[in-house]
C-alpha cells in the first residue's frame, strides 16, 4: 500500500502511541472508532487550509430514470417494473437551471440512467443550451458508461465534470454487484479516459454493499489514490426492496463519515460531497461530513413532479420540497456547522 506512509503521517503520533499499528494499520483505522474525532479534526484542518470555509452547491437533476442496465443494488435497474419511468425535455432541464441559478447555484448536475433514448446529439444540446444561457456556470454528467467518442463530444459541447465511480474495485467483488455484461476494467478504462479528455473526474464507490468487507475498501482507496481524481463520490449502500438485495442491510453512516474523513486526508484536493444517501440514512450527519472534510452538498433541483420516481432506494429525504425551501435549508445547515456556502462553480483546486 504505497500510500499508507502519507496516512500515517497525519496520524502517526496517536496511533503508533496506541501501539495498534500492527499488520494492516489502514484496517485498524477503518475498523475502529477510537481514532474517529482525530481523523475528523484532520480531515477538517486540511479543508480548511484548501478550500477554507467555503462549501459549494451543486444543483442535482435526475433527468431521466429510464435504464438499460440491472445493477443488483440500484431501483433504477431495467428489471424493476415497480418504478414509474419518466425523462424531462430539454426545456424542463432548462427551466431547472433557471430556478437553480436565481438561487445562487453555478454547477449543474445532470444525472440519469443510461438510457439509449438520451443520444450524444441530444445530451451535447442540453449542455450547449445551458452554457449558452448561463455562462458562468460548470456542467457536471453522470450518465456512466460511454465511448470516448461521446465523452469527447460532451466535452467539447461544453461540459466540465463526470462523475463515474468505480463501485468497487476488486474485481470479485464488482462481479457480485453487476450482472456479466458489466465489468471493472471497462468502468476504470471509461474514468481514465475521462481525466485524460481534461474532464474534472470523480470516482467512489457505495459504503457497506453486500459482501464489502475492509480488504473491497482498501482496494478502493488504492484505486483511487493512483488514479488520483478530482471529485470522489462515496455514501452509505441504501437497501432497496426492489431490488436483489432486498434482504440486504444498509451501509454503516459511521464508517462513511470515518472514510470521509480518510480521503479529506488522502486527497487534499478532491472535492468530497456529502453524498443523499448519507443524510438520507441520518440526517444529522450531514453536519457531522462538513465538519469531518465533505466541501460539496448537492440540493436536488428536480421537478417535484418526478422526483420520487428516481428512486435508486427508498427514504429519499426533501422529495415534497420546492427547490428555493431546500437551497435555504442546507444554507442554514452549513452554516450552523461553521461553514459558507458560497454562490461559485466551485471548481477543483488542483495542487
Ligand atoms: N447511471 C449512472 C451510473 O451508474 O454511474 C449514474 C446514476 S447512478 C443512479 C449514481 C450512483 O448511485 C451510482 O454510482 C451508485 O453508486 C449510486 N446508487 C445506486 N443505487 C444505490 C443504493 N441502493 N444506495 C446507495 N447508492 C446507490
Ligand atoms: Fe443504471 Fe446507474 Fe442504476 Fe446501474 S447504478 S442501474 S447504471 S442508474
Amino acid at each position: 500500500m504505497e500510500f499508507l506512509p502519507e496516512i500515517l503521517e497525519v496520524v502517526k503520533k496517536e496511533i503508533t502511541a496506541s501501539g495498534n499499528l500492527k499488520d494492516s494499520p489502514l484496517a485498524v483505522l477503518l475498523l475502529s472508532d477510537k481514532y474517529d474525532s482525530l481523523l475528523s479534526e484532520e480531515a477538517d484542518r486540511i479543508r480548511r487550509e484548501v478550500y477554507s470555509d467555503e462549501v459549494y452547491l451543486r444543483g442535482l437533476i435526475e433527468f431521466t430514470n429510464y435504464c438499460k442496465n440491472d445493477c443488483y443494488y440500484c431501483g433504477l435497474r431495467k428489471s424493476n417494473s415497480n418504478l414509474t419511468r419518466y425523462r424531462l425535455t430539454e426545456e424542463e432541464i432548462i427551466s431547472c437551471c433557471k430556478t437553480g441559478y436565481e438561487l445562487g447555484l453555478r454547477t449543474f448536475v445532470l444525472q440519469g440512467g443510461e438510457d439509449p433514448y438520451f443520444t450524444d446529439e441530444k445530451i451535447c444540446s442540453i449542455i450547449g443550451s445551458i452554457k449558452e444561457q448561463y455562462k458562468d456556470v460548470a456542467v457536471t454528467l453522470s450518465i456512466g458508461e460511454k465511448e470516448k467518442e461521446s465523452y469527447l463530444a460532451y466535452y467539447k459541447a461544453g461540459a466540465d465534470r463526470y462523475l463515474l465511480r468505480e463501485e468497487s474495485a476488486n474485481p470479485l467483488h464488482y462481479a457480485q454487484l453487476h450482472p456479466k455484461n458489466l465489468n471493472l476494467e471497462r468502468r476504470k478504462e471509461c474514468i481514465k479516459t475521462l481525466k485524460e479528455i481534461g474532464f474534472q473526474a470523480g470516482g467512489g464507490f457505495m459504503v457497506g454493499t453486500p459482501h464489502q468487507g475492509v480488504e473491497e475498501i482498501i482496494a478502493d482507496l488504492n484505486f483511487l489514490y493512483s488514479l488520483s481524481p478530482d471529485m470522489i463520490g462515496i455514501g452509505p449502500f441504501v437497501s432497496n426492496p426492489d431490488t436483489p438485495f432486498a434482504h440486504f442491510k444498509s451501509g454503516s453512516v459511521e464508517l462513511t463519515l470515518r472514510l470521509l474523513s480518510i480521503l479529506r486526508i488522502l486527497f487534499p484536493h478532491a472535492l468530497l460531497p456529502a453524498t443523499t444517501s448519507l443524510w438520507t440514512l441520518e440526517p444529522s450527519a450531514l453536519q457531522r461530513a462538513l465538519k469531518g472534510g465533505a466541501n460539496v452538498i448537492m440540493p436536488n433541483i428536480t421537478p417535484k413532479r418526478v422526483r420520487n420516481n428516481y428512486r435508486l432506494y427508498p427514504g429519499k429525504t426533501n422529495t415534497e420540497k420546492e427547490a428555493a425551501q431546500t437551497v435555504a435549508e442546507l444554507v442554514s445547515i452549513i452554516s450552523a456547522a461553521g461553514y459558507r456556502a458560497v454562490s461559485s462553480k466551485g471548481d477543483v483546486r488542483r495542487i
